[in-house]
């Protein structure tokens, strides 16, 4: 299968219509300018049409197998990843400071869609690793970053995330797995995953897995919250999980309004967030619409 990036039309919608130019105004994005854009596009290009799109029917022809516990990918797949890692591919936008390049999102984008457009299956393992490395960065300790984050950025090794549960799909209040304290900075964790994308393979040294696990404190009973447009009900891991996305039942998007805090819009900056943990992720739906 050929791919051809359409790098004039990403340049096009990059320079014109999202306004590349203001953003390598912005203290820290100073090397972002349009030369720099497409320069980098020229190359992720020339990377992901040549070694990355000819896996992609490869990968159809001669999937990955589990034997012994042991995942083997795809022949090529194991050599095209080393050269993503060594080509700074994982790192387009992270900062500097563990490796990466620390470039815009605006530009990174551009090379996802150019990896994802190759070859799906490939790229779905940089994007579970993308987003290993924004919890840490967001959440992990100065030790846990200097501990994964070069190591995550460069390629050599590989993140997950482990949501999914049996019981527990798109309603993640009703994740069991549990992490116990082990008094040394440690936890034992409890519980059992499923579906974890890339959560074992052959073409990293090093998985590291996030795992979402419940400890001894965390609240746990779910909280039902409204959306106010169709009066929905729906239950969220806490309240803090109230976030603005759109409404399952009604497709508006959306207000939510929870017990805590009743009558909140959802175009409005007072949406209740009370932890940016969460605030960002989707609410989930515990029952149908009653209007
Ligand atoms: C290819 C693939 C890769 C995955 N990778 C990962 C991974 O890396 N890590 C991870 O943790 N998980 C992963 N998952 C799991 C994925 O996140 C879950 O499959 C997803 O959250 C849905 O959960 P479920 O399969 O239990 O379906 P359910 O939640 O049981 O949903 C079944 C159906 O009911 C619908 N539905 C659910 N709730 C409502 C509601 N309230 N109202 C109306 N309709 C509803 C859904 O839209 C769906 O059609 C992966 C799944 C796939 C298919």
């Amino acid at each position: 299968m050929t791919y051809r990036a359409p790098i004039k039309d990403m340049l096009f919608v990059m320079n014109e219509l999202a306004g590349l130019e203001a953003v390598s105004k912005l203290p820290g994005f100073e090397e972002a300018t349009p030369e720099t854009a497409e320069a980098v596009l020229d190359e992720a290009a020339k990377f992901n049409e040549q070694v990355v799109a000819p896996l992609n029917r490869a990968g159809d022809l001669d999937p990955s197998s589990w034997k012994d516990g042991v995942v083997t990918t795809t022949p090529g797949f194991k050599d095209a990843f080393r050269q993503f890692g060594e080509g700074g591919w994982q790192g387009v936008l992270h900062p500097q400071e563990f490796g990466g390049q620390g470039l815009p999102k605006l530009i990174a984008t551009a090379c996802n869609e150019m990896l994802n457009s190759a070859n799906l299956s490939f790229a779905l393992c940089p994007l579970l690793t993308d987003g290993a490395i924004e919890a840490l960065l967001t959440a992990g300790t100065d030790e846990q970053k200097a501990t994964f984050l070069p190591k995550l950025i460069s390629g050599e090794w590989t993140g997950t995330m482990n949501l999914t549960e049996p019981q527990a799909g798109s309603d993640l209040a009703a994740v069991r797995t549990r992490a116990e304290p082990q008094g040394d900075g440690t936890y034992k964790v409890f519980g059992t995953k499923i579906f974890i994308t890339y959560g074992e393979h052959d073409m990293a040294k090093n998985i590291v897995h996030l795992v979402l696990a419940r400890t001894p404190t965390a609240p746990r009973a779910s909280r039902a919250s409204r959306c106010s447009s169709c009066r929905s009900s729906w239950s969220t891991p806490t309240a803090a999980a109230v976030s603005a996305t759109m409404c399952i039942a009604c497709r508006s998007s959306t207000s939510w309004a929870s017990r805590r805090a009743p009558r909140q819009c959802c175009s409005s900056a007072t949406m209740a967030a009370p932890s940016a943990r969460w605030s960002a992720k989707r609410t989930v739906a515990s029952s149908t619409c009653s209007s």
